[in-house]
């Protein structure tokens, strides 16, 4: 007997992206108009992508439409869409134990992921690990624990950072004022400081001394003239922008972040959710600067699409007591087994081939803005591969409509990508990609940004 999924993808196994009707066709009409009648209108969805099953990098649409995956379910499905080691992992302990509430009872599966996440870890410390079921579940979590172990309440976080959508990852969440409109009065005790933004750097920095003024800032103005960093429970930072555009930290930045924390008894929380596992090159993105932090957030990439997340904490910073935290779903058995499963492959070998096709990619993408006007910067690292587009280079005048237009005229060619920040794309490939499909995208997309340039 085969499954479903089989039967859909055995025969139709492709590597590149066919677009055979227009978007949507009539069968991807059905279900968009079928999910407005149901679903929360709050839902953001640049281009009707109507997924009905999908393998490796490919996406398939209920018309039979292919296309190349540079969105990844945002930076989810890392090992690709259904990996067969992935499917066999959950498929075994499905039939084996699907949950039993590990804030109640004890497993295996969870110790288990934990001893292997703790292996990433850096330096010669004990780390302890608690396992959610979001990216903002783990957001939640470390900051009550930063705030408990600290008996701290005050938070710094970024402009243009992204942590999530409950109300106390939304009060760090900086990204678009959409997110917040209309909710009220939120959490208090958070201050947002630039973040270093080397493309638009009003001192001229480069992408590696750029932030230089945001430290002073942090010491000079924020510690001296809002809170003394004794009241300070946390800084948290993405190592890269996800959701503001992809935009990277300079390594000297979070160092500099790192001693500030260090010296004033501040909790590092490095928020890992969209850069980590792979994605860079480096299981996460703060091994490029080699830091330490104090707490360490996953979730996306982890487990390929099952929900789980977790923050991992020095051992004696997750000095909490019993009752102080807990889910009931975090840590269950077969997002765990998924979990296992991604990080055998990413740990196998699509770590590397991140770096790899990533280096690849800059390489023939670098000198976009040299070849299309409309393209101001390209930046990132690894698969995570950032693009802004500009109405003039000179003026650096932000094209969001623009931007808009590529992102969809490449999705009617067959190539899922996704905006971010306000003018930016990002393209963020299962870490599977070969160079066939690497040089596909790159194709689309420079289509793309010379088709809508064509057309000012
Ligand atoms: N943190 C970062 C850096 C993210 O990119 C996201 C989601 O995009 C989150 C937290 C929230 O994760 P989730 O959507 O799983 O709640």
């Amino acid at each position: 007997m085969t499954t479903a999924t089989e039967t859909k993808i055995s025969s139709t196994q492709a590597k590149l992206p066919s677009i055979k009707t227009a978007l949507p066709g009539p069968k991807g009409q059905a279900v968009i108009d079928y999910d407005k009648k149901y679903m929360s209108p709050s839902l953001t969805r640049d281009y009707p992508l109507v997924a009905d099953h999908a393998y490796g990098a490919i996406v398939e649409d209920p018309d039979g439409n292919k296309f190349l995956d540079y969105a990844a379910g945002i930076a989810v499905c890392s090992t690709g869409h259904c990996h067969p080691k992935v499917v066999e992992a959950i498929q075994k302990q499905a039939a084996e134990l699907i949950h039993i509430a590990g804030t109640d009872f004890y497993h295996r599966h969870m110790p288990m992921l934990a001893e292997r996440l703790v292996a990433t870890m850096p330096g010669t410390h004990k780390w302890k690990v608690f396992f959610g079921n979001s990216g903002t579940e783990a957001v939640e979590g470390a900051m009550k624990l930063a705030r408990y172990h600290t008996k701290r309440d005050k938070i710094v976080a970024f402009y243009g950072c992204f942590h999530g959508r409950t109300f106390g990852a939304l009060s760090l969440t900086a990204s678009k004022s959409t997110q917040r409109k209309g909710f009220g009065t939120l959490l208090g005790g958070i201050e947002h400081i630039p973040y270093p933004y080397a493309y638009r750097c009003a001192l001229g920095h480069t992408a590696e001394t750029c932030g230089v003024e945001v430290i002073e800032l942090l010491e000079q103005q924020i510690f001296k003239r809002l809170f003394a960093p004794e009241e300070v429970a946390a800084i948290i930072v993405e190592p890269i922008q996800g959701e503001g555009g992809f935009i990277p930290a300079p390594a000297f930045f979070l160092q500099e972040l790192q001693r500030i924390c260090n010296k004033y008894g501040i909790m590092l929380i490095l928020d890992e959710v969209q850069a980590g596992v792979g994605r860079t090159g480096k299981m996460w993105a703060y091994d490029h600067a080699g830091i330490t932090p104090d707490i360490v957030l996953t979730a996306k990439g982890i487990a390929s699409g099952m929900p789980i997340s977790a923050f991992i904490a020095k051992e004696e910073v997750m000095n909490w007591k019993v009752g102080s935290h807990g889910t009931t779903y975090g840590g269950n058995p077969v997002c765990v087994a998924a979990a296992m499963a991604t990080l055998d492959l990413v740990e196998g070998g699509l770590m590397a081939n991140a770096e790899k096709m990533g280096n690849y990619i800059f390489s023939k993408i670098g000198d976009w803005p040299k070849r299309f006007k409309i393209v101001g910067d390209v930046r990132g690292k690894g698969l995570m591969i950032g693009s802004e587009y500009v109405r003039d280079q000179r003026t650096k005048e932000k094209a969001p409509d623009l931007r808009d237009k590529v992102v969809d005229t490449a999705f009617h060619k067959g190539l899922l990508t996704l905006g971010s920040g306000e003018n930016s794309i990002r393209m963020s490939p299962p870490l599977i990609i070969d160079q066939e499909q690497a040089d596909c995208a790159i194709r689309i997309m420079e289509e793309s940004i010379a088709e809508v340039e064509k057309s000012l």
